[in-house]
C-alpha cells in the first residue's frame, strides 16, 4: 500500500492525496492551490497522475482547497465514483459554479484557457454518490471507509479508511480541515478512537485561538456601538459558513431585542444560495440549533434582514439611511461588493469595519484592518478612517490546543502522523510537539512523496 502527497504538503492549500492498495487507486480530495501567484500556477500543470486510472474519490468538504480542481480531474478523463455528504454535493454544486464563472472572467484576461467549464462541473456532479456520517461503505475486498463529521463547514467529513491488501490491514484517517467546537450551528468534531496512520489539520498547529466565550459578546457590542452612533457597519464575510454564523447569532440578538432593528443586509448572490442549501440540510445542524428551529424560530429571517441578490438592490442599500448593518463577501475583501460598501464609507471615521475571519498578509482587508492611512480600492486611493475591529474567535479550524487533545483522545498506539494543510512553520511545529512532548512519530510530507504503509 503506498500514500502520495501531491497538495497539503508544507501548504495551507491544494490538497490531495493518492493512495494505490492491491489494483485500486484512490484519491482522497482534488484541491486547488490559492494563494500568491507562484503558488496559484500549479493549477496548471498536468496532475502528476493519469485521472483515467483513479477508481474512487472522496471529498472531505466544499471549500475549494479541497474540491476546486474535481471539474479539471473530470475534463482529463476520470470516470470513477466520487463520495461525499449530501450538504458537500449541493454546497460544491453552488460554490464551484461560482468559481467556474469567476476563473472563466480571470483567465480571459490573463488569455489562458480556463482549467474547466461549467459541463465538466455538471458531469463532475453526475458521478457523486452521496454517504451519510457514520456508516461503514464496503467497495471492494480492500477498501472499506466512513465518513465522520469534521465539525468544520456544513457537511464537512474525516475520511477513514480501512485497508486491506494480501493479509496487512492498514487503517488511515484524513481529517480534512478539523472544526473548531463548539460552534453556533454544527455538531461538534467526532472523535476518533484508533488509526494506524493520521493525515491532520496543521494550519493552527502554532498558536491558540482568542476565547470563544467573548465573541458573542464583541460582536452584540459591535452592532450596539454603531446602532447608536447611527454609523455604517461593514462585516466583510466567507459566504459560507461564517455568513450563517452570523444570521443564527443576530438572529437571537434581534429576536430576543439584545439589539434594537436596524437594516441588516446581506449583500451577496452566492452567500444568499448557500444559505438556501443550509436550510434544506438542517438535520445536520447541532441539537440547541435544531432544537430552535423545532420552536418555530426560522433562524435565517428575523425583522429588517434583507437579502439584496441582484446588483439593482444591491445598488439601493447606499439611500438607505444610517444606522445600517451590511454583511458582504468576499471575506478577505480580495473582490466582491464589500469593495464598493468600503469605497463609499472607509472614509467617514463614525463608521465602523468589523472583521470576523482571518485576513491573510497582502490582502486589501489586512490592509484595511492595519489602518493603512489610503487603501487602493478599484483603482482609487481611499481614505481609511473607520473604526476598526476584529473577532478572532470564530475560526473554523481546531487550533493548537484542539489538535493535540484530537490525537491525546486517540487511545490506540499510531504508528505515524502526517500534520498537512499548513504552511511550514505551524506543521513543524506540530511536529515536533508530537515527537518530543507525545512520543508519537511524525513527519512532514514533501510534495510528490511516497510513504509505504
Ligand atoms: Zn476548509
Amino acid at each position: 500500500m503506498k500514500l502520495h502527497f501531491y497538495g497539503g504538503a508544507r501548504v495551507v492549500t491544494g490538497s490531495n492525496y493518492l493512495i494505490e492498495v492491491g489494483q485500486t487507486k484512490l484519491l482522497v480530495d482534488c484541491g486547488l492551490f490559492q494563494g500568491p501567484p507562484e503558488v496559484n500556477e500549479l493549477n496548471q500543470l498536468a496532475f502528476p497522475y493519469d485521472p483515467k486510472t483513479i477508481d474512487y474519490i472522496f471529498v472531505t468538504h466544499s471549500h475549494l482547497d479541497h474540491c476546486g480542481r474535481l471539474g479539471q480531474l473530470v475534463k482529463n478523463g476520470f470516470k470513477g465514483q466520487i463520495f461525499c455528504t449530501p450538504p458537500t454535493k449541493d454546497l460544491m454544486a453552488v460554490a464551484l459554479e461560482d468559481a467556474v464563472h469567476l476563473m472563466s472572467e480571470e483567465y480571459k484576461d490573463k488569455n489562458l484557457e480556463p482549467l474547466y467549464n461549467q459541463q465538466d462541473l455538471q458531469k463532475m456532479l453526475s458521478l457523486i454518490k452521496t454517504r451519510e456520517y457514520n456508516q461503514p461503505v464496503k467497495l471492494n475486498e480492500n477498501i472499506e471507509f466512513t465518513l465522520r463529521d469534521a465539525g468544520h463547514i456544513l457537511g464537512s467529513s474525516m475520511i477513514e479508511l480501512q485497508l486491506t491488501e494480501d493479509s496487512k490491514k492498514v487503517k488511515i484517517v484524513f481529517t480534512g480541515d478539523l472544526g473548531n467546537p463548539p460552534t453556533p450551528l454544527l455538531n461538534p468534531t467526532y472523535q476518533i478512537t484508533e488509526t494506524d496512520y493520521l493525515l491532520i489539520d496543521s494550519a493552527y498547529g502554532d498558536r491558540n485561538h482568542e476565547s470563544k466565550k467573548q465573541r458573542k459578546e464583541l460582536l452584540k457590542q459591535a452592532f450596539l456601538d454603531a446602532i447608536k452612533r447611527k454609523a455604517v457597519l461593514m462585516i466583510p464575510s466567507f459566504a459560507l459558513e461564517r455568513t450563517q454564523e452570523l444570521l443564527f447569532e443576530l438572529n437571537n440578538f434581534v429576536e430576543n431585542k439584545i439589539i434594537p432593528q436596524v437594516p441588516i443586509f446581506i449583500d451577496s448572490p452566492l452567500a444568499i444560495k448557500i444559505t438556501e442549501v443550509y436550510k434544506k440540510h438542517q438535520s445536520y445542524f447541532n441539537q440547541k440549533t435544531r432544537y430552535i428551529i423545532a420552536s418555530g424560530d426560522d433562524i435565517f429571517a428575523f425583522p429588517g434582514l434583507k437579502f439584496t441578490s441582484t446588483s439593482q438592490e444591491s445598488k439601493k442599500i447606499n439611500k438607505v439611511p444610517a444606522p445600517k448593518v451590511i454583511i458582504a463577501g468576499s471575506g478577505m475583501s480580495t473582490g466582491g461588493r464589500i469593495l464598493f460598501h468600503e469605497k463609499e464609507y472607509l472614509p467617514n471615521p463614525n463608521n465602523l469595519f468589523l472583521i470576523v475571519g482571518f485576513q491573510v498578509e497582502g490582502t486589501l482587508g489586512r490592509k484595511i484592518l492595519e489602518g493603512i492611512p489610503l487603501v487602493h480600492i478599484m483603482g482609487q486611493d481611499i481614505k481609511n478612517r473607520a473604526e476598526r475591529r476584529a473577532i478572532g474567535g470564530y475560526s473554523a479550524h481546531a487550533d493548537q490546543q484542539g489538535i493535540l487533545q484530537f490525537i491525546k483522545n486517540i487511545k490506540g498506539p499510531i504508528k505515524k502522523i502526517f500534520p498537512v494543510q499548513g504552511e511550514k512553520k505551524p506543521a513543524e511545529v506540530l511536529k515536533n510537539l508530537l515527537t518530543n512532548k507525545l512520543g508519537i512519530a511524525a513527519e512532514l510530507p514533501k510534495y510528490e512523496q511516497v510513504v509505504e504503509l
